[in-house]
């Protein structure tokens, strides 16, 4: 499904990713872990095809599409979806108006009509509930004065909408106390499905104890320097990231 060759990218003249080479079959999820710094948001940011980022070397293919020649909407449409780290505020906009505009732009763009509001309204309210996103929340302008936990259940309401191909999510765990990180899991697991794929980002090995990775990968420097299954979250969290480092352990 997602096949990322020898990526490189750099932000105003730093190198920041130095050669990602990753593959993702349809139906696997994919942890990647690593210390600050890493490039673990860059690569993020790189497949959603935020701005800023110079690819100087490598691919991205998505279902064998050429994803780098495309523009975020169209990323979007083809089914990448990326749950941001820190989910952008949109002063101006409803988010229900958003969620709404989001759907009904990909549904369009991939030749489906717009959703009636009634069957909107309807899938939104059956969502958002298992979420614990409140009415206010999606009458409030997008992500305005949410909590960080608040955010990144909108994040995830936003995705379960969407039904992406590909899930991205970046530290959806970090800011959530244990019943926040309970719902997130539960929502991302009842995403799960033999044509989804996703990629969880995370600090910690805890998110993956409840959403279960098929493979871990450990990126330092803009590298993946280690890969395994997910018993290599669990080594991670007892002996930290020393070996990549060079660091002496704590
Ligand atoms: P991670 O998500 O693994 O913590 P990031 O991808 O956020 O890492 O950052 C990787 C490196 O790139 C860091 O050293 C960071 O300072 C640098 N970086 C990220 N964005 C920018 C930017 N816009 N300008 C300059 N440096 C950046
Ligand atoms: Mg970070
Ligand atoms: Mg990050």
């Amino acid at each position: 499904m997602l096949e990322i060759k020898n990526l490189h990218a750099e932000v105003e003249g730093n190198k920041i990713l130095r050669g990602i080479d990753l593959t993702i079959n349809a139906g696997e999820i994919h942890a990647i872990m690593g210390p600050n710094g890493s490039g673990k948001s860059t690569l993020s940011y790189v497949l959603a095809g935020k701005d800023d980022y110079e690819i100087t070397e490598g691919e991205i293919l998505f279902n064998g599409e050429n994803v780098l020649e495309m523009e975020p909407h169209e990323r979007a449409a083809v089914g990448l979806f990326l749950a941001m780290q820190y989910p952008i505020e949109i002063p101006g906009v409803a988010n229900m108006t958003f969620l709404k505009t989001a759907l009904n732009a990909q549904r369009v763009a991939r030749g489906e009509g717009e959703l009636k509001t009634p069957d909107f309204m309807k899938k939104v309210k059956e969502l958002s509930a298992k979420l614990n996103v409140t009415q206010e929340m999606l009458r409030r302008p997008l992500n305005v004065g949410f909590s960080g936990g608040e955010k990144k259940r909108n994040e995830i309401l936003q995705m379960a909408l969407l039904e992406p191909k590909l899930c991205i999510l970046d530290e959806t765990d970090s800011g959530l106390d244990i019943d926040a990180l309970r719902i997130v899991s539960d929502g991302v697991n009842a995403l799960k499905s033999p044509e989804r794929s996703m990629l969880v980002i995370t600090h910690y090995q805890r998110l993956l104890n409840y959403i279960v990775p098929d493979v871990v990968h450990v990126m330092y420097q803009g590298k993946i320097v280690k890969s395994g299954d997910k018993d290599l979250a669990l080594q991670l969290e007892e002996k930290g990231y020393a070996e990549f480092t060079g660091e002496a352990a704590a």
